[in-house]
């Protein structure tokens, strides 16, 4: 494992110099046009500074999964992406349509500074995902800089975020990655007290490894989603047909019972909305109390469970929030992750919210734009969080 420390883009002299920058460009596309362009909007500022600096740029990224079929090639390119950067740049952005071999190299002889190049989707290349140090070596010849502004990849051992940087001497961060990790470390080390986790989203089992890392840091845990109905089963509160992950239940048990030994509070929703069917939006209602019918699903927190999480979200000084309250894609189902949503962003203190689903639903609910930090990488912040190392970040020290 690489020794030493992180290094800032701001600490290279770029101009002149031929840049190789990892993004994540891997923005959601529907018929050919991007539906959300955050991932772009968010490499901005490094782009434009390396620019500014007179660097000669190489940008890289990946979109979605290409398996090596012929429409792949249409379906998962880059070409919408370097429009849109063309556009917000307002200057050329040159496709290559080879992640790597002659085309790149050709472009970068005539690339003058200020000027930049876009690699074809680096998936297309079945060296990346193999992390295959041949591919590395077809970058590292046309590199002098390499920069991984790519956080929402840097949990994957890929050819771009990992062996590539292993052969270049100059590597660093760019500004959004910086801003992450600062951000994720202060919530491993919380300054402002007290610091509320809220917890959503479909699976308990996805989120152990984050409870556990997390216990002793924070002051109160709130949980919602589907995840709450394994830990209210484990306090014997009937459920009905909820979702349930019954080899979890003795965990949430344990869980509950560890927090209340630091004299943490764990809140749980106290009423909920729910239906006979999940596509049965007309039999939605709210239940008077906790325990829920034999034949319900419960889809929403309800309206007393958001007041509770509001008071004490409203009283924190920290807050992380992963995973929506309910099933938010339903319009019907979505007024509690909607309200925690608003809740998170009135907090007066350092509001975080983490992964895919999260952040999707922060921005459906209008309240993005007051949140403190929405984090551009769901599986990278979470890996972040549960005390894992990211190699790509890893990989850069020296
Ligand atoms: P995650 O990826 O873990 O953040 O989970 C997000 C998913 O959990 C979303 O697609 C939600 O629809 C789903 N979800 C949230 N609450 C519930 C619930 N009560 N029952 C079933 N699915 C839920």
């Amino acid at each position: 494992m690489a020794k030493g420390r992180l290094h800032s883009i701001e600490e290279f002299e770029l101009k002149d110099q031929r840049v190789f920058l990892r993004l994540d460009l891997n923005v959601p596309l529907k018929n050919g046009e991007i539906t959300d362009e955050t991932r772009i909007q968010a490499s901005l500022p490094t782009l434009k500074y390396c620019l500014e600096k007179g660097a000669k740029l190489v940008v890289a990224s990946h979109l979605g999964r290409p398996e090596g079929n012929p429409e792949d090639r249409k379906k998962f390119s880059l070409e919408p992406v370097a429009k849109r950067l063309s556009e917000l740049l307002e200057k050329e952005v040159l496709l290559a349509d080879e992640p790597r071999g002659e085309v790149p190299k050709a472009l970068l002889t005539t690339l003058r500074p200020n000027q930049l190049i876009l690699l074809e989707n680096v998936r297309f290349d079945d060296g990346e995902t193999e992390n295959a140090v041949e591919l590395a070596q077809a970058w590292a010849q046309i590199t002098d800089i390499y920069i991984n502004d790519a956080f929402g990849s840097s949990h994957r051992a890929h050819a771009s975020i990992v062996a590539l940087p292993s052969l270049i001497k100059k590597r660093g961060l760019g500004f959004l990655m910086k801003k992450e990790l600062d951000v994720l470390s202060g919530l491993l080390n919380p300054t402002e007290r007290p610091y509320v986790l809220v917890l959503g989203g479909a699976k308990v089992s996805d989120k152990i490894s984050l409870i556990e890392n997390m216990i002793d840091r924070i002051d109160s845990l709130l949980i919602g989603g589907a995840m709450a109905y394994t830990f209210l089963q484990a306090k014997g509160i009937a459920v009905g047909k909820s979702k349930v992950e019954k080899d979890k239940v003795r965990f949430a048990g344990s869980l509950i019972e560890r927090m209340e030994a630091r004299g943490k509070a764990v809140g749980l929703p106290l009423d909920h909305g729910v239906v006979t069917e999940f596509s049965n939006v007309e039999s939605f209602k709210f239940t008077s109390g906790q325990s829920i019918g034999a034949e319900e699903i419960a889809v929403d927190i309800g309206p007393r469970t958001v007041m509770a999480y509001q008071k004490t979200i409203a009283n924190a000084k920290t807050v992380f929030w992963n995973g929506p309250m309910g099933v938010f894609e339903t319009p019907q189902y979505s007024k509690g992750t909607f309200a925690l949503a608003k809740a998170v962003s009135e907090m007066t203190g350092m509001s975080v919210v983490g992964g895919g689903d999260s952040a999707a639903a922060a921005e459906a609910s209008g309240y993005a734009e007051k949140m403190s930090h929405i984090s551009t990488g769901g599986g990278a912040s979470l890996e972040f969080l549960q005390g894992d190392t990211l190699p790509g970040v890893e990989i850069l020290k020296f």
